[in-house]
Formats: C-alpha cells, sequence, structure tokens
C-alpha cells in the first residue's frame, strides 16, 4: 500500500464525501437535543452499513445514542484500530438559517462542518478506501452524542472500546495543519462564599461580606497558576451580591483548570481543598475537580505520528505536531494507556464561532493519510 494508491482511491470519492458533508450539516445536532442527534446517527449508520458495518447503538435517555460501528473481520492477526468522533455540535437547532451551508473561496461553511461533521464523513471514505486496499484490520468507528457537553454519559463507553484496541485515531479538527500529540487536561471548581446580610448604611458593622471574602480568596487561587508547568487557573466568572447598599450574603466563583501533568490533578486538588475564609463568619463550599485527565506526549503515541509524518512526506506534506490547552475525548483514551493521535480531521477555523469552515482543498489529501494509518499497520 503506498500513499499514492490512497489518494487515487479517496480522490475517486471525494464527490460523494462532500454530497454526505453537506447532508450531515444540514442536520443540525445540539448535544442536549436527543431527537437531533439521533437522526444524524441514523444518517451516519446507514452509511456505514453500506459499507459493511455491524452497528451497535449504546441507547441513551437523555442523551443520544452513541454508535459503535464496527468494520472489518472480527477475527484478524491485525490489531483494532479506534476511529473516535462525535455526532453533537455547539449549535442550536435554527443556526442553518442565518449559518447556511455555503461554498465560497476553497471553504465549506455551516454549523459544525470542522466540529466535526467533516471528521465522520472523512473516517467513513477512510475506511471505505482502507476496505478497497485490501487491508484486513478491524476498525471501530465510535461516535459519541455530548462530547460538546464534556462526554458525561460516554466516558465509560470510549474508555472501555479504547482499551480493547492499538491505536485511537481522534476526528477532532486539526491545530493549523498538525496533528495533536498532546493535550491539557481540564478540570472546573466552584467556590460559594455564604456571608451575613446587614444594610450597609444603618447596619454596616453586623454584615459579613461574601464578595470581599471571595476578593481574597481569588487573589489566593489566581497564584495556584504555575506557566512554568503549563498549569492555569481561571476565575472566569463571579456572581455575588444583590445591591450596593447591602453586604453580599453571597458570592460564587466558576474556575477553569488546565493542566500538563496527569501528576497535577492531585497537586490542584490538594490546593483547593486547603483554601480557608479570612473572615470566620463566612462560610466556603469549594466543588469540582478535574474532569479531563491530560493526553500526555508518550511514546507511543510519538510513534503513531512519526508512522503519519512518514506517509505524509510520501506525497510531500510535511506534517508537524502541536500541542493543546483544549481538551477531547482523546484525553480519555489516552489516560487509559491506549496510544492516541488527535486532530486527524479536517483543516479549517472558526470552531464554535460564527464563521465556521473547512478549508476544502486539505479534505482528499487528510483522508488519504487517515486510509494509510489505518491500512498500514
Ligand atoms: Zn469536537
Amino acid at each position: 500500500m503506498t500513499m499514492n494508491e490512497c489518494m487515487q482511491i479517496v480522490q475517486a470519492a471525494e464527490p460523494r464525501l462532500l454530497t454526505r458533508l453537506r447532508e450531515l450539516v444540514e442536520i443540525e445536532s445540539p448535544s442536549r437535543d436527543k431527537a437531533a442527534v439521533d437522526r444524524a446517527g441514523q444518517l451516519v449508520s446507514a452509511w456505514a452499513e453500506a459499507l459493511g458495518a455491524t452497528v451497535k447503538r449504546h441507547k441513551q435517555k437523555h442523551f443520544g445514542d452513541v454508535l459503535e460501528l464496527k468494520f472489518g473481520p472480527a477475527r484478524s492477526p491485525k490489531q483494532r484500530a479506534l476511529l473516535l468522533g462525535h455526532l453533537d455540535t455547539v449549535w442550536p437547532i435554527g443556526t442553518l438559517a442565518t449559518m447556511p451551508w455555503r461554498e465560497a473561496e476553497g471553504k465549506l461553511f455551516g454549523p459544525g462542518v470542522l466540529d466535526m461533521k467533516s471528521g465522520v464523513v472523512m473516517a467513513l471514505e477512510a475506511i471505505a478506501a482502507a476496505k478497497q486496499l485490501a487491508a484486513e484490520r478491524p476498525v471501530t468507528l465510535l461516535l459519541v452524542s455530548e462530547e460538546e457537553i464534556g462526554s458525561p454519559i460516554s466516558r465509560p463507553i470510549t474508555e472501555k472500546i479504547a482499551q480493547q484496541c492499538s491505536a485511537v485515531f481522534v476526528l477532532e479538527p486539526a491545530q493549523g495543519l498538525a496533528y495533536k500529540t498532546a493535550r491539557k487536561g481540564v478540570g472546573h471548581y466552584q467556590l460559594r462564599v455564604q456571608g451575613v446580610a446587614s444594610h450597609a448604611g444603618v447596619d454596616f458593622s453586623s454584615g459579613h461580606s461574601a464578595v470581599l471574602e471571595m476578593a481574597r480568596l481569588l487573589q489566593t487561587v489566581a497564584n495556584f497558576t504555575d506557566l512554568s508547568k503549563g498549569l492555569t487557573v481561571n476565575p472566569g466568572v463571579v456572581r455575588g451580591g444583590t445591591q450596593s447598599n447591602v453586604v453580599a450574603a453571597e458570592c460564587i466563583a466558576e474556575i477553569d483548570v488546565r493542566i500538563v501533568k496527569a501528576s497535577d490533578a492531585a497537586r490542584v486538588q490538594r490546593l483547593f481543598r486547603g483554601l480557608k475564609v479570612t473572615d470566620k463568619a463566612c462560610t466556603l463550599t469549594i466543588t469540582g475537580g478535574i474532569n479531563r485527565p491530560p493526553m500526555e506526549r508518550k511514546p507511543g503515541t510519538i510513534q503513531l505520528f512519526q508512522q503519519a509524518r512518514a506517509y505524509a512526506a510520501e506525497i510531500g506534506l510535511a506534517l508537524e505536531e502541536a500541542s493543546t490547552g483544549g481538551g477531547s475525548d482523546g484525553n480519555f483514551t489516552a489516560a487509559v494507556g491506549v496510544p492516541t493521535l488527535d486532530g486527524m480531521g479536517s483543516v479549517g477555523s472558526g470552531a464554535h464561532a460564527a464563521h465556521e469552515h473547512v478549508v476544502k482543498k486539505h479534505l482528499v489529501e487528510r483522508t488519504a493519510l487517515l486510509a494509510a494509518m489505518i491500512a498500514g499497520s
């Protein structure tokens, strides 16, 4: 199998890839709308079945069903690869009215086109190409339904299936033109301070301000940031008090945490648990924790990347690797010890933004590269 063969096969399939991408983008699928996400899932399952997949639906009550699509022989000397994607988008129903599918200046626009409906369609074409090359490798395409809200129900399914595979290819968008070999871990904490309310003019001294107490606490929290370790702590939201003439009874802060090393999770947890109020009449409640472990740059992942870079070089592409502060489901599969290569989806920009788009000219080569990664080992 050569990259040129992969390119020829995918090139011939490009019209189908583009038609399907449009069809999938035009089925809106916000994370919290089960019926909508299931509609997108139905379309993709039908395509997968036509390609010979066995479809296993992990049924869900409150979210779209999680789709496990299995291709290739059940038994094979080659180890199974997992292609990992999501069907949901951040865009509410009705977005198409203001952000319709359109093609302009070599770019494809539409809600979820980059993150990651193109990744899903590319995965199917890559699997089809590998099949045409008679690569007997078993492949699972796992499509979750709620990645954009942190994968609350699919995480255990993803982890279990990943552990039956020798490699995970994540269909999230590329970083520029690069594949992603590391991602930060993500955490969220909420601080809630309960103070004592009073009239700021008549009865100032009997009040204990939750807002002031929070201000002191946030000073401490801000110092948890350690840029040399890639550890960041961001109090992104603060809500507190009712009126300027009332000593505030309550204040809440929402804090985002990012870590590079898995071992920093415990350290961050200790720091938050160690927070204490200065004004003893105030009480502090802390909730939250690290919910996505970091995807560390491990040898297995580096090996996958080097393999991809060698294939890319065959067609004159200089593939680069990158790391990002953003999380994906690749964080989960990497943390359970399965070599994971991320950012294997399409090239474009504006994920979660009104100008979200895919650069059309990269679709074929990226899909061919994915096909080579499936077929080549
Ligand atoms: Zn995504």
